[in-house]
């Protein structure tokens, strides 16, 4: 019996690691005080620049949120995940029950476009897992992963203000194929089709409105834009 716990015991020890994500404080997956600190409700968030479509954010680009981010990231943290996208869900329901974005009618989440290689390193794309979490838990939402970055962008991160919108200016592509590169996936075909676009932190805005652009020339009708942080 006591083998049997033990090994039970390190198997959740593996699902549910024992240091809060957003601070390293004890806690499983998010500390209490965390958790309180995810629970704003998404707010409008300008940039000087216009990006086509209203962009609301969850929160500032917060030393918890920073950690949060980096956690879904770097080390492919499923119950961080799982908790971001049911944290993602609530805002979207929110903003859907106050008429900022379509109820109702159908909604797809639209993940903003990673690099395929630094995603596969990662072990998959942070942001459209987040998406996939969200939407099991909304009825009539579903994910199209859509969008794919040209090669030829540079990392943003590398970049700052005015060379984040020359590297952004048309390197986002509209992909009917998806962006995972396998076969397996039907063509997304998006005309008419109420998006609401996601992303993780939005700096410049480069990227989102790039993403917002070529989800036009889908035919998608970019409802707004989502971002776990505003930094
Ligand atoms: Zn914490």
């Amino acid at each position: 019996m006591q083998g049997l716990s033990a090994r039970t015991w390190a198997f959740g020890e593996l699902l549910v690691p024992r240091q809060c994500a957003g601070c390293f404080g004890p806690g499983e997956v998010l500390c209490v005080q965390c958790r309180r600190h995810l629970r704003q409700v998404p707010y409008p968030v300008d940039r000087p620049r216009p990006l086509g479509a209203p962009v609301w954010a969850l929160g500032a680009y917060s030393e918890v949120r920073r950690n949060l981010i980096v956690a879904m990231k770097e080390h492919d943290n499923r119950a961080v995940r799982a908790h971001a996208g049911a944290v993602l869900a609530a805002a979207i329901s929110f903003l859907q029950a106050r008429g900022d974005i379509p109820a109702g009618l159908g909604l797809d989440l639209v993940p903003a476009p990673t690099r395929v290689r630094s995603a596969r390193k990662r072990g998959g794309d942070p942001v459209a897992a987040l998406c996939h979490h969200a939407a099991v838990r909304l009825p009539g939402v579903e994910v199209a992963e859509c969008l794919v970055l040209a090669g030829s962008a540079a990392d943003q991160s590398t970049l700052t203000g005015e060379g984040r919108w020359a590297n952004m200016h048309g390197a986002v592509r509209f992909s009917p194929s998806g962006s995972h590169g396998g076969g397996a996936h039907h063509p997304h075909d998006m005309r008419g089709h109420n998006v609401l676009l996601v992303d993780d932190v939005i700096t410049t805005g480069a990227t989102v409105a790039a993403a917002i652009a070529a989800l036009r020339t889908s035919g998608a009708l970019v409802c707004g834009v989502l971002v776990l942080a505003d930094a």
